[in-house]
């Protein structure tokens, strides 16, 4: 392990990679530095250039040996040519992360966070979830034979992620109240009862979604010119961000991408406080969206994300919830890639992007998709309905076919 130390954003106090801490005396959530010097001499890179791309290649850049593990990362990197040609952006990749084992890149972060909570000799592990972290973090738990507990917004998660915590065994405790709360709840909770807590409050689990950035990299061959991402906490744009600095900073590349983030209308915190260019998160009280992963009003990781936006030269944009649902249906009827709707946002996003001339035609960009389609059917399902039944019947058969071509 290259690991040195966890740094403060805000303050740069620091703490040692092996105290149990999620946020430093200031308030403020915690980096984790490496000797990077040491990671460039040790890295061998032949052999880094032939390995298929899976979260633990990158072993070397992460705080924790592999202790569990469901396959995950290695992810495709689909160019999209169709779709980037009818949104005027033809170098278009779509980084499909719903084929993780659990169908998000929380995977990714799950593999490296529970390995280091059984290295600091955890027998129990929390989150508060919108979803996707709790069915991923159930998963791992589950694998390890750790205990879990998951606090969720009652009802408003979606069925298939619900399904996914509670087929895992994990223990979960739906809570009358939105996401921000949850969390605030579940801080307390493991701070009070010796549980590992697991959100992207936590450290070291971004360090495992950072191999976004490293496979986009390798897949790509070089860094591309721009990476778009949906924004809940803001952990993961960070993640990639700083995935490509770390690139440089061990001399593999010379160029980072600019990172644009996608919000909800009704859950769009980080714009607003672009917009107004407040040092202050301008939080948005009673988050609203169709894309419940990204239902989000008060980010955690609103510094690192301001961070990763401010110093990549990067922005963020609201999409609405019309905009996104049509987005989901585009991609997946032109490139067969079903994502759930916060995914989408990424390529609404890109779409408001083209138009308002911020992404150029020359520019290779990413959209990440975060998580799967069908972890949320029910939003397909309400918006497209089923053709009646025919009967069995092939004049009625074929008449339906006729009026269909
Ligand atoms: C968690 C999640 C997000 C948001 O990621 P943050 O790190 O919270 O910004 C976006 N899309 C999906 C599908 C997710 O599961
Ligand atoms: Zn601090």
């Amino acid at each position: 392990m290259y690991v040195e130390r966890l740094v403060c954003v805000n303050c740069g106090n620091e703490f040692s990679p092996d105290d149990v801490v999620y946020e430093c005396r200031c308030g403020s959530l915690l980096d984790v530095v490496y000797d990077y010097e040491e990671i460039k001499d040790h890295l061998d890179i032949q052999k880094f250039r032939k390995t298929p791309p899976t979260v633990w290649k990158y072993a070397d850049f992460l705080p924790a040996p592999k202790k569990v593990s469901l396959g995950e990362g290695g992810t495709p990197l689909l160019p999209c040519k169709r779709l980037g040609e009818m949104l005027s952006a033809p170098s278009l990749y779509i980084k499909n992360e719903g084929q993780n084992p659990t169908g998000s890149f929380k995977d990714r972060g799950m593999t490296v966070g529970v390995s280091k909570a059984l290295t600091l000799g955890f027998g129990m592990v929390a989150c508060a979830s919108t979803g996707n972290t709790s069915a991923s973090l159930a998963a791992y738990a589950a694998r390890a034979g750790m205990r879990c507990f998951v606090f969720l917004p009652a009802g408003k998660v979606a069925a298939g992620k619900l399904a996914q915590a509670l087929i895992y065994g994990a223990e979960v405790i739906p809570i009358d109240a939105n996401f921000d709360v949850c969390l605030s709840i579940v801080r307390e909770v493991c701070r009070e009862a010796g549980i590992y807590l697991l959100n992207s409050v936590n450290p070291f689990r971004l360090e495992g979604q950072k191999t976004i950035a490293f496979e986009i990299f390798d897949q790509l061959g070089r860094v591309p010119d721009t990476i778009v991402v949906p924004v809940g906490n803001g952990g993961n744009i960070f993640a990639i961000w700083k995935g490509f600095m770390e690139l440089r900073e061990v001399g593999l590349t010379d160029e980072v991408p600019r990172m644009i983030g996608v919000q909800a209308e009704g859950a769009n915190p980080i714009v607003r406080t672009l917009v107004a260019g407040s040092r202050e998160l301008e939080v948005v009280e009673r988050p609203e969206t169709v894309a419940t992963a990204i239902r989000i009003g008060r980010p955690v990781n609103w510094m690192k994300t301001l961070r990763a936006i401010r110093e990549s030269g990067g922005t963020a944009i609201s999409v609405s919830d019309d905009e996104i649902l049509r987005a989901q249906e585009i991609l997946a009827r032109v490139e067969g890639i079903f994502v759930e709707p916060a995914s989408a946002a990424s390529l609404a996003g890109l779409k408001k992007l083209v138009f308002e001339g911020e992404v150029e035609k020359d520019e290779t960009v990413v959209c990440i998709a975060t998580g799967h389609g069908l972890k949320d059917p029910s939003v397909v399902t309400s918006r497209i309905s089923l053709p009646e039944p025919v009967p069995p019947n092939m004049d009625e058969v074929f008449r339906r076919i006729r009026t269909r071509m």
